[in-house]
């Protein structure tokens, strides 16, 4: 670090003490952060830069986070980026003069409109300049452009928004040439700012690393104001897990950062836990292979085995009105009943009280008298009100997803909760699951068809898992999750795809160990039947150190003539002219699709094996393969994924992973960290 802050040293010195942010600067970090894959030095940088914002302008801190992780607010608040192509591209003609057929062919050409925005606004001599960017401006502007409401003439509104940011950029260095061959296009701010407006910064810079460099930053800038030094490497170990394990429970630098900085970094634990209102990234589960296989990880310990309900993630938060103030910091807001508040969250940390007013509205009827507040882990699961059973998930994706009246719910849902993270004012993800299920069943009452714990048996005799699983395959369910009962082990690991709680799924026993979730990137005619629609998909698992998707496979099973039929119209939505810098396929000819589209939808698909070839690039460097990727043998598709962005998808890690666990494959097991964070 040193190293790189001497030669660092106030790049910025008409940055003045308790002055904004200047946009500039956090562009310069941005690029210094794009020229170099060290791990080590992006985190270096991220944490300099950070220092210095916590020394001039710690007010600044927050967007200063928000737009290093490409976001504009907590993933509950529904605010998100991720503006199409020909808008930015309009903004960009309008804001430099420049024609729209000729920003399309540079985009064509270069595949990247965040630098054909810096080529085009470089080339733009300014007559007057115009006042700098700040972070906190910028931060406010696309707070703006993302939630300019729906409706007539909201796209021009989102335009000119685009287009102010456009002519205020690069201030400093219009009328300069951008050699976007030298150094990826350079600090330019108009380059950052559409890849900010596409929701792709493209840096390698993951989210879990700005979370470290926070850490780091805030200790250091602490030592220093109380005039010591950081003393020892332990120092920074603690800053770190302190604030990992703060966000875990709590994520939101909304509420963090201001309590960061009024009580100091070590503090935190005592002034930020879990609170409803607030969801938490879900703990997630292993695949396995052979029920032999899970007695063999739990060898010996005791666990548990619960039905796998195949319906959606649903976190249910409740605080009753009558809740002492201290156990509803950041209340829900959603389903207000006589009872309480009440708010659900999708597996994705969006609010799906919308989609579920129904549950909300029973809500109140399930809750004991002295139960005061609640987050719940559950999945809810379409049911059939006259044969009282589970219905298939397929009945479940025909609700509406928006503006559902309660009165008009026609697939009716049951509620199966299977895990209790915090219960009238404390947080109990720490406690084990065997406490966590006593307290959720004490807390809350089963009504048919609207409530019910999840189903399990206690066991660890082969036989009666066997059994286990084939009455919740009866039931409508997709096979089992194991999990641990007691000590450390059995705590809620949230947004951990954890050793703790594994998956056991009837139909996979003897393939690979689990269906993948894959994005459709490209798609190819098909010919009989099929002429005029896609017959064939191009799928791509996601890389989330490179930010990029490596392709997988090409599919055309599975799939009904009706699917097709949707299919073709969802994606022809998206259609691109080029495949995105970002995108890694074989670069031969006959391997390319016919059609490419934006990363947008995630599909679950099965697969007998795994090979290698080196028409896909999947886990190409993982696997080692001499630039052969991993790909999916007789690849199936069973459903789309629409609760998976496609940042969610499989990752080229796990497919690795997969590969390597395969019977004929060396067992070489990389580690195991997963994280969906
Ligand atoms: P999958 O495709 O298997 O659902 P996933 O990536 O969405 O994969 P996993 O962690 O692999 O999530 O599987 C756990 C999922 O199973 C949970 O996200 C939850 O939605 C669902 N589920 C159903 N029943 C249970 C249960 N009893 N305990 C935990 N999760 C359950």
């Amino acid at each position: 670090q040193s190293t790189l802050m001497s030669k660092t040293k106030d790049p910025y010195p008409d940055w003045k003490p308790g002055e904004p942010v200047p946009y500039a600067a956090l562009c310069t970090t941005f690029s210094k952060i794009e020229m170099t894959t060290k791990r080590l030095e992006i985190m270096a940088h991220c944490s300099l830069f950070l220092r210095q914002v916590l020394r001039l302008t710690p007010e600044d801190l927050l967007p200063t986070i928000l737009l290093m992780i490409n976001k504009l607010a907590a993933d509950y608040s529904g605010i998100e980026l991720g503006i199409g192509e020909s808008l930015i591209m309009k903004a960009v003609s309008e804001s430099t003069g420049r024609s729209l057929s000729h920003i399309k062919t540079e985009q064509n050409e270069i595949g990247d409109l965040g630098l054909v925005a810096a080529k085009s606004r470089s080339k733009q001599p300014t007559m007057f300049k115009p006042k700098a960017l700040t972070v906190p401006g910028v931060h406010r502007s696309l707070i703006a452009i993302a939630t300019t409401k729906e409706g007539q003439g909201s796209q021009s509104r989102k335009v000119d928004g685009i287009k102010k940011l456009l002519s205020a950029a690069d201030a400093h260095s219009a009328g300069k040439a951008v050699d976007i061959t030298k150094d990826k296009g350079g600090p330019s701010e108009a380059k950052f700012i559409v890849r900010t407006l596409e929701g792709k910064l493209r840096l390698g810079l993951a989210e879990r690393t700005v979370l470290v460099a926070l850490a780091q930053a805030m200790m250091f800038h602490e030592m220093s104001e109380n005039g010591s030094k950081v003393s020892s490497t332990t120092d920074l170990a603690k800053a770190e897990s302190t604030l990992k394990s703060v966000y875990s429970e709590l994520p939101s630098y909304e509420v963090i950062i201001p309590e960061m900085l009024k009580h100091g970094i070590l503090n935190l634990p005592d002034q930020c836990r879990l609170q409803p209102g607030v969801p938490l990234k879900p703990m997630l589960a292993k695949p396995t292979k052979s029920i032999t296989e899970v007695l063999d990880r739990f060898d010996g310990k005791d666990f548990t085995c619960e039905y796998k309900y195949d319906g959606e993630r649903a976190q249910i938060h409740f605080v009753a009105h009558d809740a002492p103030m201290d156990m509803a910091t950041t209340a829900p807001t959603a389903g207000k009943s006589e009872k309480g508040v009440s708010n659900i969250f999708s597996r994705n940390s969006e609010d799906l009280s919308k989609k579920y007013p129904d549950i909300l509205a029973k809500l109140p009827d399930w809750v004991k008298d002295g139960t005061k507040s609640f987050v719940l882990d559950c999945e809810t699961v379409a049911w059939d009100m006259v044969e009282k059973k589970v219905l298939p998930f397929q009945q479940l994706m025909t609700r509406k997803r928006k503006d559902v009246k309660v009165e008009d719910v026609t697939v009716k849902v049951c509620v199966f909760a299977f895990d209790i993270l915090y219960l009238n004012g404390e947080a109990l993800v720490n406690k084990s699951f065997r406490e966590r299920r006593q307290h959720l069943h004490k807390a809350l009452v089963p009504v048919e068809g609207e409530f019910a714990f999840a189903k399990y048996g206690d066991t660890n005799e082969l036989d009666e898992i066997q059994r286990l699983l084939e009455e919740s395959v009866k039931a409508s369910c997709e096979g089992l999750m194991v999990k641990m009962l007691d000590g450390p082990e059995s705590s809620y690991e949230p947004s951990k795809r954890s050793q703790n709680w594994l998956k056991v799924k009837k139909d996979y026993l003897s393939g690979v160990g689990d269906s993948l979730d894959l994005v459709v990137l490209g798609a190819y005619f098909g010919g009989g039947k099929r002429t005029g629609w896609f017959g064939a998909f191009l799928l791509a698992c996601y890389n989330p150190t490179m930010q990029n998707f490596e392709t997988v496979c090409n599919i055309g099973t599975g799939f009904s003539e009706a699917i097709l039929e949707t299919l073709h119209q969802q994606l022809s939505a998206i259609k691109i002219d080029r495949p995105k810098p970002f995108y890694t396929h074989s670069s031969g000819n006959k391997d390319q699709p016919d059609v490419w589209f934006e990363p947008k939808y995630v599909w679950e698909v099965k697969t007998a094996d795994l090979t290698l070839s080196p028409r896909y690039k999947a886990a190409a460097d993982e696997v080692g393969g001499g630039g052969k990727g991993v790909s999916l043998r007789f690849p199936r598709f069973i459903k789309e994924r629409d609760d998976k962005k496609p940042e969610q998808a499989s990752t080229s890690r796990m497919i690795a992973e997969m590969y390597q666990r395969q019977d004929s494959v060396a067992k070489t097991k990389g580690p195991s960290a997963d994280d969906d964070f």
